[in-house]
């Protein structure tokens, strides 16, 4: 059983993504070539707003969204700690300071009310807050409608990282046009992921769109020998751009797929395991895209039941074990409040199943029974 199918997924493409390949040969434009600016014209519907900036991979992204918005030394941004290292790491490499905050304990995704707690911090250690740096996990949106409120009141910028979230939408809006600057991640495994690196930023802001148009190009002015700031090497390449095409046009139906697929594992995990077990919660506002099908348990069972699981063939995967508040890195920054508890909690009890458009209902059967066999005492 495969934990995300790319295998099967390339099969159904294949005939259309070597065509796309072999048109991209063929014009030889492989850096910012058409299919580059047609696959922006289309994400940037697909978000519905105005600017897509693509770029070299999703971690790249946050650091020209912080960059674009002028985010630099002497100012803080505030990073759910339970996320994956880039978030924190793109703050870091743009010359600022991150402040870590806790997690919610149901949906895993930053926790609004510990974004005053985090000022204050910021301000503590002497820093400009600036900006909020919210992360849908798992595929799940984070309370954006609190988070633009909060950002508002403080006259701080916020930055969506939906690196695990392209595809999924809140209060009926697509992911992209939810935050000042919103980040995503073509890696493969993401929901919509090409076959190398890749990364987008999409904007409503015109002066952002331009600025990042300018840093991916090594900070270039109107002249491209005339470099107005100090920027990247952080293109799309044509060639990721053209698959991209091919696979932005089955996203909407894989993410359905997905969705019928989690409220299978849902409805039976907590039929019979929910004493055990604590399933995604589902926000009635939100739709994930499911980048990972993750669930809850005591701490204690976590090794013995994925280590189970692997015995009987259903790869696992746990993101994350480690808050990063807590990692060699990152531990010496500042954090909203003495401990982050939820974080800590989630990092020792989540686990992730299998999860992809093309599991069969047999491993579903298989995934939930196998949970079952296992002895929970
Ligand atoms: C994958 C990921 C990134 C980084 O994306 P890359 O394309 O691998 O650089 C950033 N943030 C989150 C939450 C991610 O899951």
């Amino acid at each position: 059983m495969e934990f995300i199918d790319l295998k099967t997924q390339l099969q159904e493409l294949r005939p259309e993504v070597d065509r796309a390949i072999s048109k991209v040969l063929d014009h030889g434009q492989f850096i910012l070539g058409p299919e580059v600016q047609e696959l922006e014209k289309e994400l940037a519907d697909f978000a519905n707003v105005p600017n897509c900036i693509t770029c070299a991979n999703g971690t790249d992204a946050l650091v020209l969204a912080l960059r674009a918005l002028g985010i630099g030394r002497g100012d803080a941004v505030i990073v759910p700690t339970f996320t994956f290292a880039a978030t924190a790491e793109s703050v870091c490499n743009a010359g600022a300071t991150p402040i870590f905050v806790d997690v919610q304990s149901d949906t895993y995704n930053i926790d609004p009310e510990s974004i005053e707690t985090a000022i204050e911090t910021a301000i503590q250690n002497q820093l400009t807050p600036r900006a909020i740096i919210s992360v849908d996990l798992f595929g799940l949106p984070a309370d954006y409608a609190r988070l633009s409120e909060l950002a508002k009141a403080h006259n701080l910028k916020l930055i969506a990282d939906a690196a695990q979230s392209f595809g999924a939408k809140a209060y009926e809006k697509p992911v992209g046009s939810l935050a000042n600057v919103t980040t995503t991640s073509f890696f493969p495994a993401k929901p919509l992921g090409c076959y190398g690196d890749g990364g987008a930023v999409f904007t409503q802001d015109q002066e952002v769109a331009n600025q990042i148009k300018s840093l991916r190009v090594h900070g270039k002015g109107a002249d491209k020998y005339d470099n107005i700031s100090i920027g990247y090497n952080s293109r799309l390449d044509t060639l990721q751009a053209a698959i991209l095409l091919v696979k932005l046009s089955r996203l909407t139906s894989e993410i359905a797929k997905k969705d019928v697929v989690a409220k299978q594992y849902s409805q039976r995990l907590s039929e019979k395991l929910s004493e055990v077990l604590t399933t995604p919660n589902v926000i009635n506002s939100s739709k994930s895209a499911w980048a990972q099908y993750t669930v809850q348990c005591d701490p204690k069972h976590r090794q013995a039941v994925t280590a189970f699981l692997k015995d009987k063939g259903i790869p696992t995967a746990i993101y994350y074990p480690t808050p990063l508040h807590k990692s060699t890195a990152y531990k010496h920054y500042p954090k909203a409040g003495a401990t982050l508890p939820n974080a800590d909690l989630l990092a020792q009890s989540v686990f992730s199943l299998p999860m992809h458009a093309y599991l069969s209902d047999e491993n579903i059967d298989l995934v939930v029974s196998t949970l079952e066999a296992f002895d929970w005492k």
